[in-house]
């Protein structure tokens, strides 16, 4: 068969756009996170009393260690090698050998350059990768003993009888040393105190939602009783050293048990949100709203008179009965209505006296054939 010109294939699959990763910030040197300043690494070797002479010193000890380094963090090994505290953290053998290298270039850079800010970065940063790693601090500072103990011997084996110059060498790393490891423990100091600082702030903002919380009323979102009952006795005091006028109106919604029985009780629950919202959009900003228990609900009305107060509730009731709700499978209409029971509370009267009298209004609406407003008189209390 002629061969025939190339059968059309299918079009590769266009590559998916890759979405285009956020970059990360670059993370800030760890002298920048913990406060480090050049200042004050000069005021911490002054404090290890190091100084030109230990430079000197050091310069001496690298002459005898570096060129035995690998041996050195080969003998480190062994030793920490026996203790399970500190291999269980080390998860493969290529972490060993990267481990390796690392105290390898450790070991031949220690003091070298220590009064800059370089040194001081390398140093915190070994420090706190041990601390991320979960190393304890007591076996991290073993660790650096060690270490020390191990680079004391080699001194003293080349230093041999020259005891002066064992002496001169092993107390400038010493004082090196104890340098080095007080930027590592920082570290763990400083690290903890950032995950202490952070874990509060969480503690505080859970804190501050929880109270948040407690104060509302799960399904409505407005504030519940307690906390309603506690507004209204500070808004009736305000009222009096105001001589502003303060109207409470109980609301209650019609023949509720209805929609329940007709509807079930989750479509009631969403009648009482929706009666709930239409409230709150019909009142003031500093009006205040609350859930009393069920459906009834609670309005405290801020400086406002009688007449006014009258009107509101009456635009209020108005609101609710207007505000026809669907049935979202069956798309049934259901309407509701409120009954409002109003109420300005006299001179030296308190809120639970004030509620009394409002709930006395609202047992007179619903005797005169609900939705309606009724204002509280002194003869409904018969
Ligand atoms: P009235 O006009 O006299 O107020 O009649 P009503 O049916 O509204 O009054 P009633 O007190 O007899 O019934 C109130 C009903 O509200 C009874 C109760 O089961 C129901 N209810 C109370 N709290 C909730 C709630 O959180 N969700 C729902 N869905 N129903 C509730
Ligand atoms: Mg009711
Ligand atoms: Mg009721």
């Amino acid at each position: 068969m002629p061969k025939t010109a190339k059968t059309a294939t299918a079009p590769a699959a266009a590559p998916r756009p890759r979405k285009p990763k956020t970059p990360k910030a670059p993370a800030l040197p760890v002298t920048t996170r913990f406060g480090v300043s050049q200042k004050k690494i000069g005021r911490r070797l002054d404090y290890f009393l190091i100084g030109p002479d230990d430079v000197e010193a050091m310069k001496e000890i690298h002459a005898i260690i570096d060129p035995m380094s690998e041996s050195i963090v080969e003998a480190f090994y062994a030793h920490i090698g026996s203790f399970n505290q500190l291999t269980r953290i080390i998860k493969s053998n290529s972490t060993v050998v990267a481990l390796k290298k690392t105290l390898t270039r450790f070991v031949t850079e220690i003091g070298v350059d220590m009064d800059t800010m370089e040194y001081a970065e390398k140093r915190l940063q070994v420090g706190l990768v041990h601390c991320k790693i979960g190393l304890k601090p007591r076996w991290y500072l073993g660790a650096y003993a060690h270490l020390e103990y191990m680079l004391h011997e080699i001194l003293s084996d080349v230093c041999g009888q020259d005891i002066e110059r064992y002496k001169r060498l092993s107390a400038s790393l010493r004082k090196v040393m104890m340098f080095d490891v007080s930027l590592g423990i920082d570290s763990y100091h400083l690290d903890t105190i950032g995950a202490l600082e952070t874990s509060l702030a969480k503690t505080k903002k859970n804190e501050e939602e929880l109270r948040r919380t407690a104060r509302l009323d799960a399904l409505t979102g407005v504030m519940n009783r307690r906390s309603m009952s506690h507004a209204l006795s500070k808004e009736l005091e305000r009222s009096r050293r105001y001589n502003h006028p303060l109207a409470l109106a109980f609301i209650d919604l019609d023949l509720f048990k209805n929609i329940n029985d007709t509807h079930g009780h989750i479509f009631g629950d969403r009648v009482i949100k929706e009666a709930c919202r239409v409230m709150r959009e019909t009142i003031r900003m500093p009006d205040l709203l609350g859930r009393w228990g069920g459906e009834e609900f609670v309005i405290g009305l801020v400086e406002c008179p009688r007449e006014d107060a009258i009107m509101i509730c009456e635009r209020l009731r108005r609101a609710v009965a207007a505000n026809i709700i669907q049935k979202r499978l069956t798309g049934v209409f259901v309407q509701i209505t409120v009954s409002v029971g109003l109420h300005i509370p006299g001179p030296g009267e308190d809120v639970r006296t004030a509620l009394r009298h409002a709930d006395r209004a609202l047992y007179a609406a619903k005797k005169a054939g609900r939705n309606r407003v009724v204002v509280y008189e002194p003869g409904l209390d018969q």
